[in-house]
This record gives C-alpha cells, structure tokens and sequence, in this order.
C-alpha cells in the first residue's frame, strides 16, 4: 500500500486532493507547524512512502509586500525541514509545489519554461517568497544528485477555487468575486480593481491541479514540471469573464493605479505538462468563477 501524506491539507488546493484522494493523511498547522524541526520529525517518523508537500505561507501582492521577512523564513524552513526528514525517514516520492509567481520578473521570451527558472530575479513585490521556493527547486535538485532520489515539484500558475479565503489575504480571483458580491449586495453597479488592469495571468482552478498531483501518484511521474491553463488573459478580460459569470455584464470596472500592478506577465509554457499526460481538460474560468460565486452566496446565506 502507498501511504501519502499531504500537507497543507486545510488549504484549498488541499481540500480538493481529500476529494479525489481520501485514503491520504491530511494535516494542517493546528496538528503540527512545519517550521518547527519537532514537528517534523514527528510527522514523517510515521513513515510515509510519499509525500505531497502543498503547505506554504501564501498570500497576495499586499501582505508579501507588508511580511516580506515571513513569508521567507517561514518557507524557507518549512521546506527544508519537510526535504530533510524526507530523505532521513526514505520517503520514496516527494512532491514539492512551486509557483509561477517565482520565475525571474522578466525574461527574453514567453512562454517561460521550466530550465528558465533561475534565469533572473523574481519579481519585487514578492521576491522573499519567490528565492524561498526557488530554493525548494534547488535542495530536490540537489538531494536527487546526492542520494540518488526521484524528488520532483511542479510549478503552477496562479490558483481560484471554491476554498480560496475571502479575507484580507485572498487572492485575486477570491477578492473579485467578493468585490462583485459585495456590490451586487449594495445595489452598485460598479467594482473597482488594483492597479492598471493590463497585466496577464494564466489562472486555474485548485481542482485541475489537484487533479494534476493525483495523476501524477497514479501515473507514476516524477518529472518536474508547470502546471498552468493554456489562457493568459489581462485583469480586465478576467474581470470581465467575471461580471459575466455573477450575471453583472451591466456593471463598470474602475482602477485604483496608487495600488501595484505585480508582475506584468508570467505565462509558462504548457509543453512538458501536455507531453507527460494525456487527456487533460481544464475547467473554464467562466464555469469556474461562477462556482465560487455560488459558494460565497450559499456560505452568506448559511452564515445569516
Ligand atoms: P492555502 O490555501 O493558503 O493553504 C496553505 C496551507 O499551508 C494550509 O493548509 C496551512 O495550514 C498550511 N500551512 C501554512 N503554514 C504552515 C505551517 N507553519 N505549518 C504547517 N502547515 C502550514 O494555499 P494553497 O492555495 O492551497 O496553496 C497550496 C500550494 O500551492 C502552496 O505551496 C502554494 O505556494 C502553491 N501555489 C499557490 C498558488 C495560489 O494562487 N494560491 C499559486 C501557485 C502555487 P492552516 O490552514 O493550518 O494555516
């Protein structure tokens, strides 16, 4: 028998995985803190054959920018700790999970693939995050070489989902929504957005790259690879599709340029993905977006 465990069990990517793979171990930081080596040791000591390592500190533009010193250390031991006890305990497969949001800020050509990770710095507004998992790349890399493992990690663009959070570190489909339901609530016609509108993002829903992870077990890959939906589209398409999907077509969209812009663009390319499995189909953003509005309106109407 395979015995999994999955960490970052509470977060969004996770709760889909528990839907597809239920015969895994889930946990969170409330049963042990990854950033604390007792922890650890105590977890993989239960000797696990794989491990699919999802727990991070992540959040948006605003809180990289606000905790830059967290989010590194936290990831940094997070990471190294989980890689170190790994290789003591024999872990057999380990999977890492990157991010796309941590390839070099600009690059010569687009789409980035995966042997350009290390071509250049990442972007400013979340550069602590980005050289704390590009570190992850570099230590798998690295522990492959030396003991002769089969470690990997994917790189995935940015994630939505029915369990993002809709706080104050909600990602940037999550907040839309939010800012959409809200206005809807209030009789507004309007929503306003960060920044300029014209930067591109490649999003994808939580499900397709827990869907991703679970093929990959199943399938027995050990590449490393991204994991992203083949469209790039601006802020403001997204919004749009957005609009669309909460039935708000009517609705304008303003900017607020006194807040960052990210990134400008950081599409990857798809190629090593599409060559290692057949058959993917990725939910559209239209569908998917118009899941979270429902998701958000049920838990409102629940809540009352
Ligand atoms: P998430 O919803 O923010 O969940 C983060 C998970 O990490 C939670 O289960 C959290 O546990 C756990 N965690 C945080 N600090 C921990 C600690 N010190 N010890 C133990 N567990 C800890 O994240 P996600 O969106 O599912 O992301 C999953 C992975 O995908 C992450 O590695 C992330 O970097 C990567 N990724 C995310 C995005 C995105 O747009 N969200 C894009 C690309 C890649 P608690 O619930 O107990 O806090």
């Amino acid at each position: 028998m395979n015995k999994i465990l999955v960490t970052g069990g509470s977060g969004q990517v996770g709760k889909e995985l528990q839907q597809i793979l239920p015969g895994a171990t889930y946990i969170s930081s409330k049963e042990y803190n990854l950033t604390v080596e007792k922890d650890v040791n105590a977890i993989l000591s239960n000797k696990f054959d794989t491990v699919i390592h999802l727990a991070a500190r992540v959040g948006g533009i605003i809180d990289n920018i606000n905790y830059p010193a967290d989010y590194f250390a936290d990831n940094a031991l997070m990471n190294t700790l989980m890689l170190n006890y790994a290789v003591k305990y024999n872990v057999k497969r380990f999977i890492g999970v990157l991010s796309t949001c941590i390839y070099p800020d600009k690059v010569k050509s687009y789409p980035m693939k995966e042997s350009m990770l290390h071509d250049g710095p990442p972007t400013p507004t979340n550069f602590s995050y980005g050289i704390s998992k590009r570190a992850m790349a570099v230590h798998i890399d690295a522990i492959n070489e030396q003991y002769n493992k089969k470690y990997c990690y994917v790189i995935p663009s940015n994630l939505y989902g029915i369990y993002d959070k809709f706080d104050e570190k909600s990602h940037f489909v999550a907040a839309l929504v939010k800012k959409i339901y809200d206005a809807k609530k209030s009789n507004k016609d309007s929503i306003t957005l960060y920044g300029s509108g014209l930067p591109l993002r490649q999003f994808m829903n939580a499900k397709d790259l827990a869907i991703i992870l679970k093929r990959m077990i199943d399938e027995d890959v050990t590449e490393s690879f991204n994991v992203a939906s083949k469209d790039n589209f601006s802020i403001n398409d997204i919004a749009e599709i957005a609009l669309k999907a909460c039935g708000c077509e009517h609705f304008s969209i303003e900017y607020d340029g006194t807040k960052p812009d990210g990134q400008y663009r950081k599409d990857v390319s798809t190629e090593k993905m599409d060559s290692l499995f057949s058959n993917l189909q990725f939910i559209s953003l239209e569908k998917g977006i118009k899941e979270v509005y429902n998701k958000l309106y049920e838990d409102n109407i629940t809540s009352r």
